[in-house]
This record gives C-alpha cells, sequence and structure tokens, in this order.
C-alpha cells in the first residue's frame, strides 16, 4: 500500500506521524509539535511527509526521518549533551535538537546546559538556518544554546569535541571516520553511508571506550550526497 500524510497543521501532522507509529515518545512528539515546519521550507504546504528543496543538492528531509532522527537519540539526550549536526541545512533538526535539550532539563529539574553546534558547507543555507531558528525562537542563540557553523561537515567540528550525539543529514560514501573520532564514550552517531543516487544504509555508531566503536545497521534511505561546496 502506498499513502501519504497530507495534514493542514503543524498539529495534525505529529498527530498523524504518532498514528502510524513514527513517532512513539511522548517528548519526541512535544519538540516536533514546538517546531513549526512552516518556519524551516519553503512549501506551499509544509505540513506534508515529504522532503523538499531549500536550494541546490539541500532539501528539508521529510517529517519521519526527523522522527526515525529523534527517536533514535532521545533516551540518550541530556540536559548537558554536546550534539553535533552535519549538513543542518534549513536548521529545523538543529531547533528541535535544541528543545530536547530543554525538555531533558526540564524533566530532570535542572538547568540546562547542552548545546548544539551546526555545521552546514553552503553560506546561504547557514544564514537561511540562522534567519529561521531567530523566527522561530530567538533564545536559542541569545542562550548559546545553538551555535552554527559554516564549514566542511565530513571533518566534523573538532573545536568543540567529543560530541555525545552526531546526526550527519547527507550520506558518506564510506564509513566516516573522523566523525567517529568526534564521538564521546556512550556517544552515538547516525549516519547515512553508501553511494549518492543508491538507496544508502542509516547506520548507528555507539562508542563503548575510547578504543571500541559498535556499528549497526538500522535501515535503507535516500540522502543526498555530503560534496564539496561550489558557488
Ligand atoms: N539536516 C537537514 C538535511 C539537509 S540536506 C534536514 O534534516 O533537513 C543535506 C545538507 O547537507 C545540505 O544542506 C547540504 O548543503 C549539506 N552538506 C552537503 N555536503 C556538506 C559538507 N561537506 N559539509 C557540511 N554540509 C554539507
Amino acid at each position: 500500500m502506498h499513502w501519504q500524510i497530507v495534514t493542514e497543521t503543524n498539529e495534525d501532522l505529529i498527530k498523524q506521524l504518532q498514528e502510524c507509529q513514527a513517532i512513539e515518545n511522548e517528548t519526541v512528539a512535544k519538540v516536533m509539535r514546538q517546531t513549526d515546519r512552516k518556519l524551516y521550507c519553503r512549501l506551499a504546504n509544509p505540513y506534508v511527509d515529504q522532503p523538499d528543496s531549500i536550494g541546490d543538492y539541500a532539501t528539508i528531509s521529510a517529517p519521519h526521518m526527523h522522527a526515525f532522527a529523534l527517536e533514535n537519540f532521545v533516551d540518550l539526550i541530556k540536559a548537558d549533551s554536546k550534539i553535533l549536526d552535519v549538513g543542518s541545512g534549513c536548521g529545523y533538526l538543529t531547533a528541535c535538537f535544541a528543545r530536547l535539550i530543554e525538555a531533558k532539563a526540564q524533566e530532570e529539574n535542572v538547568t540546562p546546559s547542552g548545546r548544539v553546534y551546526a555545521i552546514e558547507n553552503n553560506p546561504e543555507l547557514v544564514k537561511f538556518s540562522i534567519e529561521n531558528i531567530i523566527s522561530d525562537n530567538p533564545k536559542f542563540f541569545k542562550e548559546g544554546r545553538i551555535k552554527i557553523v559554516q564549514g566542511d561537515g565530513r571533518k566534523g567540528f573538532i573545536g568543540s569535541a567529543p560530541y555525545d550525539i552526531i546526526y550527519v543529514g547527507a550520506a558518506s560514501p564510506d564509513i566516516p571516520t573522523e566523525l567517529i573520532r568526534q564521538l564521546n564514550i556512550d556517544g552515538r552517531l547516525l549516519c547515512p553511508v553508501g553511494e549518492k543516487g543508491n538507496i544508502q544504509k542509516m547506520e548507528q555508531y555507539d562508542r563503548l571506550n575510547y578504543k571500541d566503536v559498535s556499528r549497526k545497521i538500522l535501515a535503507d534511505v535516500m540522502f543526498l550526497p555530503l560534496t564539496d561546496f561550489k558557488a
């Protein structure tokens, strides 16, 4: 059966994702409800479960893909987590990660101290994502919850490593060794691995200690590739 979620409000989009069990965790539902997709994309109707172009070689992923990432990470994220969002595009997931840190702080009854570092190589999208996040919640920048940097995400962002969570929103042709190196002990990296234009595997890497990392293949996915930026 082939069917698609098409709704008219962010609230309904999340409700439908819950009904088909793409979202099971209540905290994930809460942060996606609070992060209005219309602030991050250019679609006439943003409340549809499909990816959409936001520029050359860039899309906002489909809501079920964002839900997949957040569901996977939610139990690992804490009030003080350091998160790296590679290929952050429009900034939607970056904002969701910041909200997850704050939701966890609320649950733990502590002040949030975690941070989301987003790395994007297209300067226009860096600007687009900053504007989007400011229109969503300017406090994320004022309070230092989010920092967006322009650069090659394949190299990670060594200045603030190690990270508890690393999410890569574009496909790596092979194992992302430099990013694995920047993963904290007990940290987790999700990355689509495989050639561009093909179906890739969403792979999960968990750092067990300073030398051992486990690898698990989660799902078949299709992402744009990590590339060199061409103006
Ligand atoms: N994380 C976004 C996905 C954006 S699409 C979301 O969830 O909606 C993939 C993004 O990766 C694009 O914005 C593209 O510009 C960016 N990208 C591609 N190669 C990159 C690289 N080497 N370094 C950083 N970003 C890169």
